[in-house]
């Protein structure tokens, strides 16, 4: 076909308009791997790029979604041949390079990963980049050396995408887990992916002091400011704080007290351009880690024509866990 489906974000006088489009196949942009795109999601990241609340796209024409799995078109990467299930997240797609909520995305191929075992495509789709980066979290918190054993662990916006993957993960690598949560209605959801203790949001949200008693060992933040110095501050001694999102606000209103009095570690997650044989091993422990049960217990399923509606509700705090987006065939 040499039209497909998609969703275009074109920019207009007052911000950018988002519609449902036939493209043109011959406007896609270079790569030398063409995928049939079966699945994507809405990610806090696609929730501002469809809504144009924050400038995340930076070229346009743009087609959104900032991940997507299929099954391999055409490749003249060495590593790919038509007929292989393949997933890609970051790397500016929906960003810079046009992205997943279509039919067909053309890509590099270095950018993509091997569907791993274990994964079906809708599966891959339900972690997503919000449950990868969850899992980019666990692994530098275990680089750093920290073990169960050390103290529990505190995951915030634990009702969100990155959060309810990070509840889950924790648990089952043996953590005993603190999850945070605005939404006091989402407590026996959060008790099923393994949380142990309930933490209102209110209680890290607001302005801190630069050090509080001592009550994790570890910290999976997905929200940022105050709740990230908060995180920072209530941290045990030589323990650490895997940072990858910006929920509440981009600012970090903390003092150097966590780092210089109690040696805590603030670790920077980004998945955007991880390594491959970083990405392989993230993609790897999550099919083997993470709980089938509990990744459908966090799933919900829009369909195609949902997706800007979607992606509103997503910046309003409305979605719980992680959504797929099922593309049409
Ligand atoms: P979600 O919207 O699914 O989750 C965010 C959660 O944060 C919400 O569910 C809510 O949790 C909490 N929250 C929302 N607003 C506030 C607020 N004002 N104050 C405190 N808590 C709040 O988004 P994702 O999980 O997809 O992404 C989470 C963050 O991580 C985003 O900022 C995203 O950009 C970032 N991210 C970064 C990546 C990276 O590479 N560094 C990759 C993926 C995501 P609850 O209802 O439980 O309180």
């Amino acid at each position: 076909m040499s039209l497909f489906r998609a969703i275009r974000i074109d920019k207009t006088e007052t911000g950018t308009k988002a519609s449902y489009v036939d493209f043109e196949r011959a406007d896609l942009m270079d790569g030398d791997v063409t995928v049939r795109v079966s699945h994507s999601t809405v990610n806090y990241k696609d929730g501002l790029a469809v809504t144009g609340k924050s400038p995340v796209v930076r070229r346009f024409p743009m087609i959104p979604g900032i991940d997507f799995a299929g099954v391999v078109e055409t490749s003249t990467h060495a590593d790919y041949k038509p007929g292989d299930s393949v997933i890609l997240n970051g790397w500016g797609v929906g960003e810079t390079h046009l992205g997943g909520y279509a039919q067909v995305a053309r890509v590099p191929g270095d950018w993509l990963v091997p569907l791993p075992a274990g994964l079906s495509a809708a599966q891959a789709m339900a972690i997503g980049t919000a449950g990868y980066t969850a899992m980019l979290c666990l692994l530098a918190l275990e680089r750093h050396g920290i073990k169960p054993s050390d103290g529990p662990a505190l995951v915030t916006g634990a009702a969100g995408g990155v959060g309810s993957v990070a509840v889950a993960l924790l648990k089952q690598a043996g953590w005993r887990v603190m999850a945070s949560t605005g939404r006091p209605e989402e407590e026996a959801y959060l008790k099923g992916l393994g949380a142990d203790e309930i933490i209102p949001r209110q209680e890290l949200s607001a302005p801190g002091r630069p050090l509080g008693k001592e009550r994790w060992a570890v910290a999976i933040d997905s929200v940022g400011s105050h709740t990230l110095a908060n995180a920072l501050a209530q941290t045990k001694g030589e323990g650490a704080v895997a940072a990858c999102g910006l929920a509440q606000g981009m600012d970090l209103p903390a003092t150097v007290a966590p780092f210089i009095l109690r040696g805590v570690a603030l670790l920077g997650v980004n998945s955007v351009t991880c390594a491959k044989a970083l990405r392989m091993k993230a993609w790897q422990r999550l099919a083997r880690d993470l709980d089938q049960q509990k990744l459908v217990a966090m799933t919900t399923h829009a369909p195609f024509e949902r997706v800007v509606e979607t992606a509103a509700d997503i910046l309003a705090g409305k979605v719980r866990g992680r959504v797929v987006v099922d593309i049409p065939g």
